[in-house]
């Protein structure tokens, strides 16, 4: 491609809307334009990175046996209803306004409808289905460029079996599938366990990049023992609190203005593990009072797991109606009609600090047996950095991260309620068990350029490099530079070898090199009236920064072992 008649808009300032690194440099390499928050085209030099990242894709996906499709991105409203998932998807699902369609924002539902329709018996299992295709989805706030977009490509895939062992089979040979994709697109990531919502158990899995500045997912992991979860599921293992002999009266004292954990340790010079903050959630239309210890800040994923159902924060103003008080003065004893629910953390404790349930007062000597009627107790925590680690004890780090993909042990939840069923080996009829499998292809391009960039622009390697050699002409007005580089070109071209040339005329040499540094394309080849007299052009490596000097007629030999070693 000659850059001359080439649609190759690169950006000299740092544009304003963009935050981190990967969205500057993207816009700035040329690579994406903004349509709309979170709508992005992919100029054609970005679209080619696109395009090779769906090749590996594709290529790992073919090897472990999956099948591609192109499903519609249309589709029907009733089908999101049979499942139900109209009403969970809410605000992010878009919806068409003149017909009963959506955009989908995945296709557990399509897959399943077609398996439903087409598959009889266990003979034709297993199966996995793959597509690379573009989802919609409403995002409440679109940021970090493509990371997050309403509009992205995903490889999406779905295993289908009819007995647990074949979904385990499918599922790691995605995990494995996964592993070599992100390391053959030269990613440094990690694994994490993660939340499976109802499957509960080890039973989904996320592809991690660490990213400070992109990342919106929270992972904890050890350094010691390779423990690595995202928060929503992590735990740890913090100082244990045990039960004091005797339990005291319970009294009530008064606590003007105090509303926080740490206004009321400090006022009652007593150490936090003593005081029992309550939360209180609405789960089917009605109030549910959460004991967390001290500052614990309660996890609400894992809630969900134990409330099985959508749980919402109810508002201050609401609760003086059910309470009679305000949020900071709320406690389980004497509570009637509302269900109660304790962090693990806190199980059978006495010499316990609530509040009264009236503005102002607390509760002291509380013991939990005694005192309260707690439902259950259980592991509703997020884990905080240095908490020692379940597994060795090892302080723990929390790292901020960016999710690029995402393996999911689904079992049978959507042919259950889709009615789509098979025939097994003892003649019966089952439900389908299923696998879902995603991976977002813009994110894997923003995370190689969080890791593969300097000041001066994109370090590509050539696995996705939108090009395997920059070509530039210095000297524009020296006729016989611009033949030998023409040459170059022609000779690298009918090599198959993909040629950027930069055969500008009015255009200065240092402009040239800012634009090869910033679309940070493997090898430079440059094409100098200094070099060529005796027979050499320069060749400069974007990654290293190194140059060195080839005898013309070497080059395309040179290049060629580049390529393809
Ligand atoms: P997130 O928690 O980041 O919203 P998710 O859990 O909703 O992701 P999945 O539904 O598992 O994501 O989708 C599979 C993959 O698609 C993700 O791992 C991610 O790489 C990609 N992806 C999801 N949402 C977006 C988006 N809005 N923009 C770009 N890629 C996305
Ligand atoms: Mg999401």
């Amino acid at each position: 491609m000659k850059i001359s008649n080439a649609f190759f808009p690169t950006l000299k300032e740092i544009p304003t809307e963009a935050q981190i690194k990967s969205h500057k440099l993207m816009l700035r390499a040329g690579l994406i334009r903004m349509l709309s928050s979170g709508i992005y085209s992919f100029l054609p030099i970005g679209y080619r990175v696109l395009k090779k990242v769906c090749q590996i894709v594709r290529e790992e996906m073919d090897t472990i046996g999956g099948q591609e499709f192109h499903l519609p991105a249309l589709n029907p409203i009733e089908i999101w209803e049979e499942t139900n998932r109209v009403e969970a998807f809410g605000d992010t699902m878009f919806h068409v306004k003149n017909r009963n369609y959506i955009l989908a924002p995945t296709h557990e539902e399509i897959i399943c409808n077609i398996a439903k329709n087409n598959l009889k018996s266990y003979k034709e299992l297993p199966q996995i289905w793959y597509q690379i295709q573009t989802k919609f989805r409403n995002e409440p706030r679109p940021r970090s460029g493509v990371l997050r977009g309403r509009e992205f490509t995903m490889k999406d895939s779905y295993s289908l079996d009819c007995i647990l062992e074949g979904l385990n089979k499918s599922y790691d040979l995605h995990s494995e599938a996964y592993k070599k994709i992100f390391s053959r697109c030269g990613l440094k990531f990690f694994i994490v366990g993660a939340s499976s919502g109802a499957m509960g158990g080890n039973n989904s899995q996320e592809f991690l990049v660490e990213s400070k500045e992109g990342g919106e997912d929270f992972a904890v992991v050890c350094e010691n023992c390779n423990y690595a979860s995202n928060i929503e599921i992590a735990t740890s293992n913090p100082q244990k609190i045990e039960r004091e002999k005797i339990s005291k009266t319970i009294e009530e004292i008064f606590t003007p203005n105090i509303k926080t954990i740490n206004q009321l340790s400090e006022f009652l010079k007593t150490d936090k593990s003593h005081l029992a903050k309550s939360v209180v959630y609405k789960v089917d239309e009605k109030p549910v009072l959460i004991l967390m210890m001290g500052n614990d800040k309660l996890n609400e994923e894992k809630l969900k797991k134990y409330l099985h159902g959508e749980i919402e924060k109810i508002e201050d103003e609401k609760l003086v109606e059910i309470f009679g008080a305000d949020g900071g003065s709320l406690g389980p004893v004497n509570l009637k009609n509302v269900k109660i629910i304790a962090d693990k953390r806190l199980e059978n404790l006495n010499q316990l600090v609530c509040g009264a349930n009236k503005n102002d007062f607390h509760i002291v000597n509380i013991d939990l047996i005694r005192d309260t009627s707690i439902e259950f107790y259980a592991d509703i925590r997020t884990v905080e950095e240095n908490e020692p680690c379940v597994n060795c004890s090892s302080p723990l780090k929390i790292i901020t991260a960016i999710e690029l993909g995402h393996i999911f042990k689904l079992g049978t939840k959507y042919a259950t309620s889709m009615n789509a069923t098979v025939l097994n080996e003892e003649g019966k009829q089952v439900p389908i068990i299923m696998g879902s499998y995603g991976i977002g292809i813009e994110r894997i391009i923003a995370c190689f350029i969080e890791q593969h960039s300097d000041e001066d622009g994109i370090i590509w390697e050539k696995k996705l490099s939108p090009f395997d050699v920059h070509l530039i002409s210095v000297n524009t007005d020296n006729q016989n530079i611009m033949n030998t580089a023409e040459n170059i070109y022609n000779e690298l071209k009918e090599n198959q070898v993909d040629v950027i040339y930069d055969n500008r005329l009015n255009i200065t040499a240092g402009v040239k090199f800012k634009d090869a540094d910033l679309l940070g394309v493997p090898i430079q080849l440059i094409v100098s009236e200094r070099n060529v007299k005796n027979g050499n052009i320069e060749i400069k490596f974007r990654n290293s920064g190194e140059r060195s000097i080839l005898k013309i007629e070497d080059i395309k030999t040179f290049i060629l072992d580049f390529i393809h070693k």
